[in-house]
């Protein structure tokens, strides 16, 4: 799909899911006006001068910050690097942010970012004075109480290191500025796998509820990079069969099941899935619409739209990556009665963890890996619960109840604080 069509669309999703929620909570026209408004959206230009070509050129990379909601504490989110990113898609994604935090209650707003490039196509060096150039400008925003960035597509716990390195020269050492750092400068143990593991615990959850146990489940998931990966992992460990993997150049398929920490190894060396031994190459489209138990997009946004909705073959497709279901197709695949864990209760580990990353990081107190992947699977299971019996009792699905618990509690945070 055009770049341009799914940002469209990525906007037009949050927006169709927010009206009904704010129809649900009967929210006054002023408070969702409000709930809608970002704080403070910030564009910065970044000159830099690249390599093209056997040549250096000076080349200006666009950077955003969209801070969204603030009411029931700093803002946080994630970075992302990718040349699809744009003020659109990073404010649909800020949001999101506020609405996630809320759900899983932790004391965090929302808030996105990123920069507007290929990072394969820079070299270390370079990506690091681009980061630490986009910190020089975005530092009077950010702080351990004010704005906290984590990774997301295409930045990883070194991205996080420049990025405190960079804030500290202004503000002394400040490790809780950014979660999902290198253990080394105050990161979490556990933080790397959090996301992906709270989504198979999730899928666990479900499966047992749903008479198709873990074990043996039929497994797919597009994307493998952090969450895909980590999702394939923890799933295969519980017992999953993962039936197919992808990642920007292409999936790879096994009837019989993949061998995932091969699959691990194999893209270590060789950077991409293709060629993984004992796998046929599938396209990413063909990917998508293989029958299974459990569908997992853990990519980029509107994967799944209205012109391959009415072909998905799952019984369950889980949200890993943020708003990779439109909303035309959101209302397919549940007359179909494809069951749909919704992003902001999927992938919500990742913010659970920053939170425990944070709350280290203030203590100067670390936590072992044993202790904030318990925490994190208690926590999110517990919040699967409330979902789920939101959604019987109001006989709404997952992501209905889901927007509606998160946004009462940010609308009543603003009300109580008098904004
Ligand atoms: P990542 O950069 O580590 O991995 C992205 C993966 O998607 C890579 O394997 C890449 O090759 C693949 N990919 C990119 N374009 C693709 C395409 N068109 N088709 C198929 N595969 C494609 O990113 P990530 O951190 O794993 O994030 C993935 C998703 O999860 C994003 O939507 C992100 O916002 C969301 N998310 C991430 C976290 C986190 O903690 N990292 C937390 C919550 C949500």
């Amino acid at each position: 799909m055009p770049v341009e069509r799914k940002h469209c669309q990525c906007q037009d999703t949050q927006g169709h899911f927010l009206q009904r929620a704010f129809d649900n909570l009967k929210l006054e026209p002023a408070q969702r006006e409000l709930l809608l408004a970002p704080f403070r959206e910030t564009t910065i230009s970044i000159p830099l001068r690249v390599h093209q070509q056997g040549r250096e050129v000076l080349h200006t990379f666009s950077g955003y910050r969209v801070q969204h909601n603030h009411a029931r504490g700093p803002f946080k989110g994630g970075l992302r690097f990718h040349p699809g990113v744009n003020l659109g898609e990073t404010r649909a994604l800020a949001r999101l942010m506020t609405w996630k935090s809320a759900l899983v209650d932790v004391p965090f707003g929302g808030a996105k970012g990123g920069i507007a490039l290929d990072p394969k196509t820079l070299g270390a060096d370079a990506l690091e004075v681009l980061t630490k150039r986009f910190t020089q400008k975005m530092v009077p925003l950010l702080g351990v109480h004010q704005d906290i960035p984590a990774p997301d597509i295409g930045t990883n716990p070194q991205v996080m290191a420049w990025i405190l390195e960079e804030y500290s020269k202004a503000h002394g050492y400040t490790p809780g500025v950014v979660t999902g750092k290198p253990l080394e400068l105050g990161g979490s143990a556990g933080r790397l796998e959090a996301t992906g593991y709270g989504v198979a615990c999730v899928i666990r959850k479900v499966a047992s509820e749903m008479s198709r146990p873990i074990e043996g489940a039929r497994v797919v998931v597009q994307g493998f990079g952090n969450v895909g990966s980590h999702v394939a992992q923890s799933l295969a460990r519980m017992g999953a069969c993962i039936i197919a993997l992808s990642d920007y150049r292409g999936g790879v398929a096994a009837e019989s099941g993949i061998d995932v920490s091969a699959a691990v190894r194999h893209v270590a060396e060789a950077e991409w899935l293709e060629g993984l031994a004992g796998t046929e190459p599938i396209s990413n489209a063909e990917l998508l619409e293989l029958p299974c138990d459990f569908l997992i997009p853990a990519a980029l946004e509107a994967t799944i739209n209205c012109d391959n909705a009415s072909a998905i073959r799952a019984a369950v497709v889980v949200e890993a990556a943020n708003i990779p279901v439109t909303y035309t197709a959101d209302a397919t695949l549940r007359d179909r009665g494809i069951v749909i864990i919704p992003d902001i209760l999927a992938n919500a580990g990742g913010v659970l963890t920053s939170y425990y990353e944070w709350v280290q990081n203030l203590q100067e107190f670390p936590w072992d890996r044993e202790t904030v992947l318990h925490r994190l699977e208690q926590r999110l299971l517990r919040v699967y619960e409330q979902v789920r019996d939101l959604a019987r009792s109001h006989r709404v699905d997952l992501r209905t109840a889901a927007y509606d618990l998160a946004i009462g509690r940010v609308a009543k945070a603003i009300t109580l604080r008098g904004f």
